[in-house]
């Protein structure tokens, strides 16, 4: 095998970085507008796309047309995602923003702020497959993607768990920490053919490792020196350069989800390239076969199974089960977005443009009949429609079970107007005569028993603790509560 040199490629959200937005700004005004070679690749449904935008840049890779018709479908048919998918603003390839010039490793990173991924290949050495590069570039997105469904769903609490700033549903962290067995000491003997006596897992657990990293009182104090990361038949020169880093809850639940939730096709990336290679390398000796990742040897206890099939298990499913509760899958009101038109200019400057008392709506529904969402207005306490549009989009298959049809919502609601102790209803219009008859409405789901559980849709974003003045809704305890 080709000896590889030590890099840590870097895929990040932006809030891990900067805790306020002028960390974008450049002070390069003389900087040219790069340009967008392709803008906006169609899906079939002209509605309901993915927005994704390459950028002429003479050192990274160049995807044709055709390519990135494919890796959008790589991604809708693939990506774990659910309807907040619509209010992603785009996915940026190979734009110099100011982020990739600074740090030249730096290989992706969402930025919450503007609701953005970012990729950079300029890093990766010349792929001559389309397909090869194709799969690199998802496997990019993948990760990223998973920080914007931490923006959405699994950091928008007010309370409960702390990480440096950011906070995180306590019980979404226990269950992965539960499932993932973080407490389990490594048992050296067993695995010493594969790792040496200096493997981090054999100095910590993964729980250790993870409280110290996240939690603000502790410093990781811990000497790293000499520690190493890998199996030792890999290359033995590498050792820990940032623990902080790979064990944040942002980083590491982006991490988990990538290694559990990724399904694989056919490449010949290598292990520089292929980061679903190397994310198993940090606890399995795994290998490249036929094209394939294949596990030789699990080596950390912190593994959802312990034989070496890498395809679907009965804990990859509770894993996922984890994600999904999370993410209020089954909900009539999954989440709730503000019209926010922040934006990055040319000049690599970040304006800000939020409306928080704008609102609109995701969800699932057991049915594809339901016309809109009704609130009620406090003022003359006539009943407001919200519209609502079916996801072509989201076929939702993961678990290959259509169980539900997601839907977002077309109009927004002005949070300002409603009367927060009217409970949301669907309305369905039975007779099509328009009108909202009462025995045309029905409770929102969201407050019955199955789904009166931890979690709750918010249009709170971690990142708005950042900012002067925010707003923000959200259905808890049977309330519309709102923060002023
Ligand atoms: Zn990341």
């Amino acid at each position: 095998m080709k000896k590889y040199k030590q890099i840590l490629l870097k895929y990040l959200s932006f809030f891990s970085l900067a805790t306020n937005f002028s960390f974008f700004v450049s002070c390069n005004h003389q900087q040219q507008e790069q340009k967008a070679i392709v803008n906006f690749v169609e899906n079939s449904n002209k509605d309901q796309y993915l927005k994704i935008s390459l950028y002429e840049n003479k050192s990274a890779f160049y995807i044709s047309e055709i390519g990135l018709k494919r890796l959008t479908k790589r991604i809708q048919d693939n990506l774990f995602f659910g309807p907040e998918i619509m209010f992603l603003k785009q996915i940026n390839i190979n734009k110099q923003i100011k982020l990739f010039q600074d740090d030249r490793k730096l290989t992706g990173f969402f930025s919450s702020n503007t609701q953005e991924i970012f990729i950079n290949s300029e890093f990766y050495e010349n792929i001559d497959n389309e397909d090869d590069r194709i799969e690199l570039l998802y496997q990019l997105i993948f990760h990223e993607y998973i920080h914007f469904l931490d923006s959405v769903y699994f950091s928008n609490y007010g309370n409960n768990f702390k990480v440096k700033g950011k906070i995180y549903n306590d019980f979404f962290i226990d269950n992965i920490n539960k499932l993932l067995k973080t407490d389990t000491k490594m048992d050296y003997e067993k695995v010493s053919d594969i790792i040496n006596e200096n493997h981090l897992f054999n100095k910590l657990t993964l729980k250790e490792i993870l409280d110290k990293v996240n939690k603000e009182k502790n410093k990781l104090d811990f000497n790293f020196e000499n520690t190493s990361f890998f199996p030792k038949n890999t290359d033995p020169s590498i050792v820990i350069e940032d623990v902080n880093y790979y064990y944040n809850y942002e980083e590491f639940i982006a991490r988990e989800a990538f290694k559990y939730f990724y399904k694989e096709k056919e490449n010949n990336l290598s292990l520089n390239s292929d980061t679903f290679l190397r994310e198993w390398l940090r606890v399995a000796d795994v290998k490249k076969k036929d094209k394939k990742v294949v596990i030789e040897k699990i080596y950390a206890p912190y593994v959802l199974f312990d034989n070496n099939d890498l395809s679907n298990n009965e804990n990859v499913k509770k894993f996922a089960n984890i994600f999904l509760k999370a993410m209020n899958y089954g909900k009539n009101i999954s989440g709730i977005f503000i019209d926010d038109q922040t934006k990055l200019n040319n000049l690599n400057q970040v304006i800000n443009s939020r409306n928080f008392n704008l609102v609109k709506f995701i969800g699932y529904l057991d049915n594809q009949k339901v016309n809109a969402l009704v609130f009620k207005n406090k003022k003359e306490s006539n009943l407001i429609k919200i519209p609502i549009i079916y996801n072509t989009f989201d076929q939702f298959k993961f678990f290959n079970d259509q169980k539900y049809y997601s839907y977002y919502s077309s109009e927004f609601l002005d949070i300002e107007l409603i009367d927060k102790n009217y409970l949301p209803k669907l309305w369905t219009d039975y007779n099509n005569n328009g009108k909202i008859e009462e025995n045309e409405l029905k409770e929102i789901n969201n407050f019955s028993d199955k789904f009166n559980d931890n979690y709750y849709p918010s249009s709170f974003r971690s990142f708005f603790k950042n900012l002067d003045n925010y707003n923000f809704i959200n259905f808890k305890d049977k309330k519309i509560n709102q923060k002023e």
